[in-house]
């Protein structure tokens, strides 16, 4: 089975624009001539939710319930995934990124340098940067490690991905190379890792005082994840469709209103 990298959504696509992000789609020819926008934005995703064993106030997944795509919330959602409601928007999306998880977990067996064998194998020539997971999460620790195998391999290029699975992160935190850049994603089982490391976060706020109240600024270009030093939290506005009356939905409602 072939796994499937994504060109950049919408979101991704201003990375492309960002000066800063900018510099790492670019390449320099022998002559020393630098081209612009050679290399691309790509995402590798899974089914929300489904591979993501440390999601919390977020979960959210899509379940085919009498042969039609549902979200189904978690127990403790308080903010619910977006990516789940696009897997129920576009079958395409949800196909995509079930064939991924299905392909992967076909080959855990062959332990992380299989994993990334396979990965390896269908990165697409041309990328400059990969976001792993607009979607779902680091669903072992040989997958994770594997990813870390596939950074080392192609140092070219800019990986970066948020995460929950914080254990994961912690106990490699010495050999995770400089291309492989990780953010905390604060609303998972395992968020009081967070502060006991010091983990670079980024939280989900209700509106643009929240975020000034928590003193940081939001991203809305995935440029401080792409670029991440180690030590860059950020927030990121509530998006997507919420549950009705939930206070994460009269939040999405009044940031709707005020455009
Ligand atoms: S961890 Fe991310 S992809 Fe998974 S349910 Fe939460 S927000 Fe969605």
């Amino acid at each position: 089975m072939t796994l499937k990298f994504n060109p950049a959504n919408s979101k991704l696509a201003k990375l492309y624009k960002n000066r800063r992000t900018k510099r790492l789609l670019a390449m320099v020819t022998p002559s020393g001539k630098v081209l612009q926008n050679v290399l691309k934005v790509y995402s590798f995703d899974l089914p929300a939710g489904h591979s993501c064993p440390s999601a919390n106030l977020c979960k959210s997944r899509v379940d085919i319930i009498d042969g039609k795509r549902k979200i189904v919330d978690g127990s403790n959602t308080v903010f619910r995934c977006y990516a789940a409601s696009s897997e129920v928007r576009f079958p395409a999306i949800y196909n995509n990124r079930k064939l991924n998880f299905d392909a992967l977990r076909a080959v855990v067996s062959l332990g992380k340098e299989g994993i990334a064998r396979v990965i390896n194998h269908d990165l697409p020539s041309d990328a400059g940067i990969v976001r792993i997971h607009t979607s779902g999460d680091f669903f072992t620790r040989d997958y994770f490690r594997a990813w870390l195998i596939v950074a080392r391999q192609n140092p070219h290029i800019t990986f970066y991905a948020y995460t929950k699975q914080l254990k994961f992160w912690i106990d490699d935190m010495d050999s995770i190379p400089e291309n492989f850049r990780l953010t905390a994603s604060r609303g998972g089982t395992q968020d009081d890792l967070i502060d006991l490391h010091n983990l670079p976060e980024a939280r989900v706020v209700y509106s643009e005082s929240e975020a000034v109240e928590l003193g940081l600024e939001i991203d809305d270009d995935d440029s401080h994840a792409c670029l991440q030093d180690g030590s860059t939290s950020f927030g990121l506005l509530i998006h997507g469709t919420q549950p009705k009356g939930s206070e994460a939905g009269k939040a999405l409602q009044l940031l709707k209103s005020a455009k």
